[in-house]
């Protein structure tokens, strides 16, 4: 499976062209919201995953069908936790040497603690982290990261780039009912981004399935509440996500299939991109779908997705998540 995926639209990035360097669900972290379903392997040995050169190859390739302007960001952005890999310096300098377009790199910026790590996104244009808590019980209960993985240096590690790097940061915060939505939890969260600086804060709502099927959004009143605890450096993110378009050189299976490792897709977005309910294209496509081996329908909360079928999910009596045998 290629590394290069889209360009995907992304409300804050435009049209972003996607650069993946790790292996499906390949992370550090065990986030009870993760989209990708359960980490398979937890692990935090940095190593070249896949090759710089074969990301830089891939990207040329990818590149050579598109429209020129047709992309405005680079986003480095995983199947699992990027700065895993360690060749990602060279990605970063290479991507931005072919294309010479701002480059986003998404991350749950655990390593950013380790100088090396750090050097190799320094020269990234933009930073896009994820904190979800600050005290040390928050973080194992939400991210269930690698047993040595400390929250104090992840936050001194956000902390010591913001210092080092020009690179603007964003950090993400999934705000989730019963797990960091309280003041006992928020509190200590507000003083950690006020001690990074970042230059926006964004909160979140899981919106696709999450590894866990018991995990849900904060209510209206967690949210108001951390509005009001994390202060004026707090946007709150509408919790839909931009508008799958398809690529006119890709087959819009295969299109599909290069989406969903990264991120499940409503499948109401993609009948609209193949020209809705009623059109031969629409059945035509979804019907591959089903019968694909790589390709699971789940419902949750009452919307179909597609999702990629090695996603280990949690399951419960309660579920909110229940899989699908197909279309139609
Ligand atoms: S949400 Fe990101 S950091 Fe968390 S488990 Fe999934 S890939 Fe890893």
């Amino acid at each position: 499976m290629s590394c290069i995926y889209g360009p995907v639209p992304s409300r804050r990035l435009g049209q972003s062209l996607g650069v993946d360097p790790i292996p499906f669900k390949t992370c550090n972290y065990n986030c009870v919201y993760c989209q990708l379903g359960r980490t398979t392997p937890l692990t935090n040995e940095r190593k070249e995953y896949i090759e710089s050169d074969v990301v830089l190859a891939e990207l040329d390739l990818s590149l050579a069908g598109l429209e020129h302007g047709s992309v405005d960001h680079v986003t480095i952005v995983g199947e699992g936790e990027p700065l895993l890999n360690s060749a990602l310096g060279r990605i970063v300098r290479g991507v931005k040497e072919i294309t010479g377009l701002p480059v986003a790199v998404i991350t749950n910026g655990s390593l950013l603690y380790r100088p090396a790590v750090r050097e190799d996104v320094r020269e990234a244009d933009l930073l896009v982290p994820s904190l979800d808590a600050a005290d040390p019980e928050c973080f194992r209960s939400i991210n269930r990261p690698w047993p040595s993985i400390r929250i104090e240096d992840v936050i001194a590690g956000l902390e010591t780039f913001r210092k080092e790097s020009a690179a603007r940061m964003w950090i993400e915060v999934m705000l989730l009912r019963g797990l960091n939505d309280s003041v006992e939890a928020l509190e200590p969260l507000a003083r950690a981004l006020e001690r990074i600086g970042p230059d926006e804060v964004h909160l979140n709502l899981p919106v696709r399935p999450p590894a866990e099927p018991w995990v849900e959004g904060a209510g209206s009143e967690g949210l108001l509440r951390a509005m009001a605890i994390l202060g004026d450096v707090a946007e709150i993110v509408p919790p839909d996500g931009g508008r799958f378009v398809l690529r006119r050189d890709v087959h819009p299976v295969a299109a599909v299939l290069q989406v969903i490792p990264r991120h499940p897709l409503l499948e109401r977005d993609l009948v609209r991109a193949l020209g809705g309910p009623e059109s031969v294209r629409t059945h035509d496509v979804l019907g591959e779908l089903a019968m694909h081996p790589r390709a699971r329908r789940r419902v949750y909360r009452g919307e179909a997705f597609w999702t990629w079928a090695d996603s280990v999910v949690g399951s419960s009596p309660s579920s909110r998540l229940t899989e699908d045998s197909g279309w139609g």
